[in-house]
């Protein structure tokens, strides 16, 4: 009855607002009028429209003033209120000229993607309806989409489609996050209730040390520490060592610790190496440990038949984070936690409420903030759905074949041009040094040609250290703009740098 009530009002105040806007000052600072918004709509369509179509004119990353950003930001005053078309002008130009541009078919950086124009779309429609997703029963069509994507890609990476759940968030970071608290809450089942001090022995878990470290993150947040996270060695590709995992777990069982997780990564940030999930696997059966698989960005692997087979045991995991914002090239802010154990995350996150509208369960409904770290939720699955409900998996099968193709375009051009190659992973990251002259492998040199090419404007690059603390270059293909000849301009761009500063030295 009281909804009843309810809307009856909320459709004679939208009819009041549509026919007969009143001119009450709140509504006119929030809402603006008719004729602003029609004029402002244009002109915010028109800029991202030219953005779109003209991004690779612009430099890839802005020339940095940092007195200038500073003055041009404190300009703002509010106190003095600025008109909407100024307010929207400022920040269309703040963005355009002073940001890295990811979409950028030059830029070679760290996972970020160029967005989709169906994620945009989605993104818009997400703020202007503000769909609530804590509970099934605001909104129970945003909910099940969500559900319809967590079931498509559990069963995507080999899980069982009826058995899975799981959770959009922020992205892997988070996803991480709630891994480490699964597996908590799976080891030790009274930890809700009696808390860490309660454990008898010292929880700890396991990473490689070329593993994310948002786990580090993650281990403080749940009041773990750093003492908890074991870092296990890699091998001379950066992969896990198993047999070091293995020794280490001996070492903690002998020492009165409980393992409770080990971590796999697919396609790790540096060098995009790929741990032996299967091994991994075993490992963490038979000692009765949470494998997670933190497949972030390489997880997109498994659209790609021809792909598949290095992800081999990934659907053995308990866990698994993948970023749509990555490889799947949504607006960022998609991160997806999946798990094969249905109530894990109820189990973590469930609580009462006397204020939170009726369980949705019993209409079959499923309440995301009883079952994620989140509480009002954004309606982040819209920019998935969107880009997959237009691209199908066809279509970003070929994209990530294609951006695949692209890496290894841009190791053959590498290596043609005396670069070395010094990771070995089929994802698009590549590791490189200069092959001719290794005392100018050194780290100056390397940071020296990462930051003139960002310099340049033409590119972006950046320098990275390997495990056992080689610098080294790292480009990688993040972008499905990226053609054979941006590639070609990126290497005739490095050797250029190469041979004035090797001119310099000599
Ligand atoms: C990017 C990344 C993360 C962190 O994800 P965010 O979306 O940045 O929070 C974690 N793990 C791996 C392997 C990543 O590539």
């Amino acid at each position: 009855m009281l909804l009843l009530i309810l809307g009856v009002r909320e459709v004679y105040l939208f009819n009041r607002l549509k026919w007969n806007e009143p001119n009450y000052p709140t509504l006119k600072m929030l809402l603006l009028d008719a004729e602003q918004r029609d004029s402002l709509w244009k002109e915010v369509i028109n800029t991202i429209e030219s953005y779109i179509s003209q991004i690779s004119h612009q430099r890839v990353s802005p020339l940095i003033d940092t007195d200038k950003i500073k003055s041009i930001i404190t300009s703002v005053n509010f106190d003095n209120e600025i008109s909407p078309k100024s307010a929207i002008d400022f920040v269309a130009d703040g963005l355009l000229n002073l940001q890295v541009h990811s979409s950028h078919p030059m830029y070679f950086g760290l996972f970020n993607p160029a967005p989709s124009t169906m994620g945009i779309y989605a993104d818009a429609l997400v703020a202007a309806f503000n769909p609530q997703l804590a509970s099934w029963s605001h909104n129970p069509f945003a909910v099940e989409i969500e559900l319809l994507l967590i079931r498509s890609f559990a069963a995507r990476f080999g899980f069982d489609e009826k058995k899975s759940c799981g959770t959009f968030c922020s992205g892997g970071a988070e996803a991480n996050h709630t891994a480490l608290i699964a597996a908590l809450v799976n080891k030790f089942p009274k930890i809700n209730e009696k808390g860490l001090r309660s454990l008898k022995k010292h929880p700890v878990f396991y990473v490689s040390e070329q593993s994310h470290h948002s786990f580090v993150k993650a281990a403080r947040f749940c009041g773990l520490g750093d003492v908890s996270v074991r870092e296990i060695k890699t091998d001379e590709n950066y992969c896990l060592n198993v047999n070091d995992l293995e020794m280490q777990i001996e070492r903690d069982l002998k020492k009165d610790c409980a393992p409770f997780m080990v971590v796999a990564t697919a396609g790790t940030t540096n060098s995009g190496a790929i741990d032996d999930i299967e091994k991994i696997a075993e490992i963490s059966s038979k000692r009765k440990i949470w494998l997670h698989t933190d497949a972030a960005w390489g997880g997109a692997a498994i659209l790609v038949p021809e792909l598949q087979p290095f992800l081999r045991g990934i659907e053995r995991s308990d866990s698994i984070s993948f970023d749509a914002h990555k490889w799947l090239s949504v607006p960022m802010g998609a991160g997806i936690f999946l798990t094969r154990h249905p109530d894990i995350l109820n189990r973590a996150c469930r609580i009462s409420t006397a204020y939170m509208p009726k369980e949705s369960g019993e209409f079959g409904g499923y309440d995301f903030h009883l079952n994620s770290m989140q509480w009002s939720r954004r309606f982040i699955g819209l920019k998935v759905f969107l880009s997959l409900a237009v691209a199908g998996w066809v279509g970003y099968e070929k994209t990530i074949r294609y951006q695949t193709e692209m890496g290894n375009y841009l190791r053959q051009e590498l290596e043609k041009n005396d670069w070395e190659i010094v990771n070995k992973t089929p994802l698009p990251i590549v590791c490189f040094r200069d092959a001719k002259n290794s005392r100018l492998g050194d780290k100056e040199f390397i940071e020296k040609i990462a930051d003139e090419v960002v310099a340049s404007g033409e590119a972006w690059i950046s320098a990275t250290r390997l495990s056992n603390a080689t610098p080294v270059l790292r480009a990688c293909v993040t972008n499905f703009r990226t053609q054979r000849c941006n590639i070609r301009q990126l290497v005739g761009l490095l050797n250029k740098i190469r041979r004035n500063l090797q001119n310099q030295t000599n």
